[in-house]
Protein backbone atom coordinates (compact mmCIF):
# COMPACT_ATOMS: atom_id res chain seq x y z
CA UNK A 1 0.00 0.00 0.00
CA UNK A 2 1.22 3.47 -0.83
CA UNK A 3 1.02 5.80 1.85
CA UNK A 4 0.82 9.83 1.18
CA UNK A 5 4.20 11.80 1.91
CA UNK A 6 3.14 13.44 5.51
CA UNK A 7 5.09 16.86 3.97
CA UNK A 8 2.99 19.41 5.33
CA UNK A 9 1.42 17.73 8.12
CA UNK A 10 3.33 20.31 10.21
CA UNK A 11 1.71 23.42 8.66
CA UNK A 12 -1.91 22.28 9.92
CA UNK A 13 -2.32 21.49 13.47
CA UNK A 14 -2.67 17.91 14.17
CA UNK A 15 -5.80 19.04 16.21
CA UNK A 16 -7.29 20.63 13.27
CA UNK A 17 -6.88 17.12 11.38
CA UNK A 18 -8.02 15.31 14.36
CA UNK A 19 -11.59 17.71 14.60
CA UNK A 20 -12.32 16.63 10.93
CA UNK A 21 -11.91 12.77 11.82
CA UNK A 22 -13.81 13.05 14.88
CA UNK A 23 -16.80 14.82 12.82
CA UNK A 24 -16.61 11.93 10.20
CA UNK A 25 -16.86 8.84 12.68
CA UNK A 26 -19.74 11.28 14.58
CA UNK A 27 -21.52 10.77 10.81
CA UNK A 28 -21.14 7.23 10.76
CA UNK A 29 -17.87 6.45 9.14
CA UNK A 30 -16.71 3.37 10.43
CA UNK A 31 -13.98 1.77 8.16
CA UNK A 32 -10.15 2.04 9.87
CA UNK A 33 -8.56 2.22 6.82
CA UNK A 34 -10.52 5.25 5.48
CA UNK A 35 -10.43 7.34 8.41
CA UNK A 36 -6.27 6.66 8.39
CA UNK A 37 -6.22 7.36 4.58
CA UNK A 38 -7.79 10.87 5.39
CA UNK A 39 -5.84 11.76 8.38
CA UNK A 40 -3.04 11.50 6.64
CA UNK A 41 -3.40 12.47 3.20
CA UNK A 42 -2.64 16.69 2.95
CA UNK A 43 -5.95 18.35 1.70
CA UNK A 44 -4.53 21.22 1.72
CA UNK A 45 -2.50 20.32 -0.85
CA UNK A 46 -5.40 20.25 -3.18
CA UNK A 47 -6.59 23.92 -3.04
CA UNK A 48 -5.35 27.26 -4.30
CA UNK A 49 -3.37 29.62 -1.60
CA UNK A 50 -6.55 31.20 -1.04
CA UNK A 51 -8.23 28.34 0.50
CA UNK A 52 -5.94 26.08 1.75
CA UNK A 53 -6.79 27.52 5.27
CA UNK A 54 -10.34 25.82 4.77
CA UNK A 55 -8.77 22.32 4.07
CA UNK A 56 -9.74 20.71 6.85
CA UNK A 57 -13.22 22.04 7.36
CA UNK A 58 -15.71 19.36 6.10
CA UNK A 59 -17.40 21.62 3.30
CA UNK A 60 -16.85 21.28 -0.50
CA UNK A 61 -14.25 24.30 -1.86
CA UNK A 62 -13.96 25.92 -5.27
CA UNK A 63 -11.05 24.53 -7.54
CA UNK A 64 -11.59 26.74 -10.20
CA UNK A 65 -13.72 26.50 -13.18
CA UNK A 66 -16.72 25.82 -11.32
CA UNK A 67 -15.96 22.82 -9.81
CA UNK A 68 -15.37 21.70 -6.17
CA UNK A 69 -13.43 19.32 -4.35
CA UNK A 70 -15.95 17.44 -2.62
CA UNK A 71 -16.35 17.44 1.11
CA UNK A 72 -14.50 15.21 2.99
CA UNK A 73 -17.62 13.67 4.41
CA UNK A 74 -18.61 12.45 0.97
CA UNK A 75 -15.05 11.39 0.22
CA UNK A 76 -15.37 9.28 3.05
CA UNK A 77 -18.89 7.20 2.45
CA UNK A 78 -17.71 6.88 -0.99
CA UNK A 79 -14.55 5.13 -0.33
CA UNK A 80 -16.30 3.12 2.54
CA UNK A 81 -18.75 1.76 -0.01
CA UNK A 82 -16.73 0.93 -2.68
CA UNK A 83 -14.24 -0.70 -0.17
CA UNK A 84 -16.91 -2.94 1.29
CA UNK A 85 -17.03 -6.20 0.92
CA UNK A 86 -13.06 -6.64 0.11
CA UNK A 87 -10.02 -4.28 -1.90
CA UNK A 88 -10.83 -3.91 -5.47
CA UNK A 89 -7.72 -4.36 -7.04
CA UNK A 90 -8.47 -1.65 -10.19
CA UNK A 91 -10.85 1.49 -9.96
CA UNK A 92 -11.78 3.86 -12.33
CA UNK A 93 -12.47 7.02 -11.03
CA UNK A 94 -14.78 9.21 -13.26
CA UNK A 95 -14.25 13.22 -12.03
CA UNK A 96 -10.33 13.53 -11.25
CA UNK A 97 -11.17 17.37 -9.87
CA UNK A 98 -8.28 18.07 -7.71
CA UNK A 99 -7.32 14.71 -7.27
CA UNK A 100 -8.29 14.95 -3.55
CA UNK A 101 -10.21 11.62 -4.30
CA UNK A 102 -8.19 10.00 -6.51
CA UNK A 103 -4.77 10.62 -3.96
CA UNK A 104 -7.13 8.60 -1.34
CA UNK A 105 -8.01 5.76 -3.60
CA UNK A 106 -4.45 5.73 -4.73
CA UNK A 107 -3.11 4.77 -0.73
CA UNK A 108 -6.01 1.84 -0.56
CA UNK A 109 -6.09 0.41 -4.02
CA UNK A 110 -3.85 -1.51 -6.61
CA UNK A 111 -4.27 1.12 -9.68
CA UNK A 112 -6.28 3.95 -9.82
CA UNK A 113 -7.70 5.23 -13.60
CA UNK A 114 -8.98 8.70 -13.27
CA UNK A 115 -11.10 10.16 -15.96
CA UNK A 116 -11.20 14.29 -16.25
CA UNK A 117 -12.95 16.33 -18.70
CA UNK A 118 -11.25 19.72 -17.90
CA UNK A 119 -7.76 19.74 -18.86
CA UNK A 120 -6.34 22.12 -17.01
CA UNK A 121 -7.91 20.40 -13.36
CA UNK A 122 -6.19 16.90 -14.62
CA UNK A 123 -2.54 18.62 -15.00
CA UNK A 124 -2.96 19.90 -11.98
CA UNK A 125 -3.96 16.79 -10.27
CA UNK A 126 -1.27 15.16 -11.99
CA UNK A 127 1.46 17.33 -10.19
CA UNK A 128 -0.15 16.67 -7.01
CA UNK A 129 0.11 12.74 -7.27
CA UNK A 130 3.87 13.78 -8.62
CA UNK A 131 4.16 15.76 -5.44
CA UNK A 132 2.82 12.99 -3.23
CA UNK A 133 5.00 9.87 -4.92
CA UNK A 134 1.65 8.37 -5.99
CA UNK A 135 2.55 6.18 -8.61
CA UNK A 136 -0.45 4.20 -9.22
CA UNK A 137 -2.44 6.72 -11.30
CA UNK A 138 -3.05 6.93 -14.45
CA UNK A 139 -5.02 9.95 -15.90
CA UNK A 140 -6.97 10.53 -18.87
CA UNK A 141 -8.06 13.74 -20.46
CA UNK A 142 -11.45 12.49 -21.95
CA UNK A 143 -15.41 12.15 -21.37
CA UNK A 144 -15.60 10.01 -18.65
CA UNK A 145 -19.27 8.84 -19.07
CA UNK A 146 -17.65 6.71 -21.60
CA UNK A 147 -15.77 5.20 -19.23
CA UNK A 148 -12.19 4.42 -20.03
CA UNK A 149 -12.61 1.53 -22.64
CA UNK A 150 -9.09 0.65 -23.10
CA UNK A 151 -8.15 0.29 -19.12
CA UNK A 152 -11.33 -2.04 -18.33
CA UNK A 153 -12.90 -4.19 -17.24
CA UNK A 154 -12.58 -2.27 -13.13
CA UNK A 155 -13.11 -4.18 -9.69
CA UNK A 156 -14.51 -0.76 -8.58
CA UNK A 157 -15.63 2.26 -10.67
CA UNK A 158 -16.56 5.62 -8.71
CA UNK A 159 -17.99 9.06 -10.05
CA UNK A 160 -17.70 12.17 -8.53
CA UNK A 161 -20.39 13.71 -11.22
CA UNK A 162 -23.96 13.35 -11.32
CA UNK A 163 -25.65 11.58 -14.78
CA UNK A 164 -29.23 12.31 -15.22
CA UNK A 165 -28.82 8.18 -15.81
CA UNK A 166 -26.43 5.63 -15.46
CA UNK A 167 -24.46 5.67 -18.67
CA UNK A 168 -24.51 2.19 -20.25
CA UNK A 169 -20.78 2.31 -20.43
CA UNK A 170 -20.18 2.21 -17.02
CA UNK A 171 -22.04 -0.46 -16.30
CA UNK A 172 -20.37 -3.01 -18.99
CA UNK A 173 -17.03 -1.72 -18.25
CA UNK A 174 -17.86 -3.42 -14.66
CA UNK A 175 -15.80 -6.37 -13.94
CA UNK A 176 -18.30 -9.18 -12.67
CA UNK A 177 -18.24 -8.82 -8.56
CA UNK A 178 -17.42 -5.46 -9.24
CA UNK A 179 -18.91 -2.19 -7.88
CA UNK A 180 -20.40 1.24 -8.93
CA UNK A 181 -20.66 3.88 -6.55
CA UNK A 182 -22.71 7.07 -8.63
CA UNK A 183 -24.28 10.26 -8.07
CA UNK A 184 -27.01 9.65 -9.94
CA UNK A 185 -30.04 12.42 -10.64
CA UNK A 186 -30.62 16.38 -11.59
CA UNK A 187 -32.00 19.20 -9.29
CA UNK A 188 -32.27 15.71 -6.63
CA UNK A 189 -29.68 13.14 -6.56
CA UNK A 190 -29.51 9.99 -4.62
CA UNK A 191 -25.98 7.97 -4.44
CA UNK A 192 -26.12 4.84 -5.97
CA UNK A 193 -24.46 1.85 -5.34
CA UNK A 194 -24.53 -0.56 -8.26
CA UNK A 195 -23.30 -4.70 -8.20
CA UNK A 196 -22.32 -6.76 -10.99
CA UNK A 197 -22.88 -10.15 -9.93
CA UNK A 198 -22.78 -13.58 -12.19
CA UNK A 199 -26.51 -12.98 -13.13
CA UNK A 200 -26.95 -8.89 -13.68
CA UNK A 201 -27.07 -6.11 -11.97
CA UNK A 202 -27.74 -5.02 -7.90
CA UNK A 203 -28.79 -1.53 -7.24
CA UNK A 204 -29.44 -0.04 -3.73
CA UNK A 205 -30.09 3.85 -2.92
CA UNK A 206 -27.71 4.82 -0.22
CA UNK A 207 -28.48 9.01 0.29
CA UNK A 208 -29.09 12.37 -1.04
CA UNK A 209 -26.33 13.86 -2.52
CA UNK A 210 -24.90 16.81 -3.87
CA UNK A 211 -22.62 16.78 -7.19
CA UNK A 212 -21.89 18.68 -9.99
CA UNK A 213 -23.77 17.44 -13.72
CA UNK A 214 -21.73 15.14 -15.59
CA UNK A 215 -21.03 16.72 -18.32
CA UNK A 216 -20.56 15.65 -22.26
CA UNK A 217 -17.17 15.91 -23.93
CA UNK A 218 -13.53 17.84 -22.96
CA UNK A 219 -12.51 21.00 -22.15
CA UNK A 220 -8.73 21.63 -23.44
N1 LIG B 1 -13.45 14.29 -6.16
C1 LIG B 1 -13.13 15.51 -6.86
C2 LIG B 1 -14.42 16.17 -7.25
C3 LIG B 1 -14.30 17.07 -8.42
S1 LIG B 1 -15.83 17.78 -8.94
C4 LIG B 1 -12.35 16.38 -5.89
O1 LIG B 1 -12.48 16.14 -4.71
O2 LIG B 1 -11.64 17.28 -6.32
C5 LIG B 1 -16.26 16.73 -10.27
C6 LIG B 1 -15.33 16.72 -11.44
O3 LIG B 1 -15.95 15.94 -12.46
C7 LIG B 1 -15.03 18.07 -12.06
O4 LIG B 1 -13.65 18.27 -12.10
C8 LIG B 1 -15.62 17.97 -13.47
O5 LIG B 1 -14.87 18.66 -14.44
C9 LIG B 1 -15.58 16.48 -13.70
N2 LIG B 1 -16.47 15.97 -14.74
C10 LIG B 1 -17.75 16.33 -15.03
N3 LIG B 1 -18.23 15.64 -16.06
C11 LIG B 1 -17.22 14.80 -16.46
C12 LIG B 1 -17.09 13.83 -17.49
N4 LIG B 1 -18.08 13.56 -18.34
N5 LIG B 1 -15.92 13.17 -17.59
C13 LIG B 1 -14.90 13.42 -16.75
N6 LIG B 1 -14.96 14.33 -15.75
C14 LIG B 1 -16.10 15.01 -15.61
Amino acid sequence: MNRADLNGIGMTSRRTRERLIQRLVDQGIDNQQVLDTIRITPRHLFLDEAMAHRAYEDVALPIGFQQTLSQPYIVARMTELLLEGGAPERVLEIGTGSGYQTAILAQLVTEVFSVERIKPLQQKARQRMRQLKLRNVQMNHADGGLGWPERGPFDGILAAAAPERIPEELLQQLAPGGRLVIPVGGETQHLHVVDRTHEGFETTVVEAVRFVPLRPGTVR
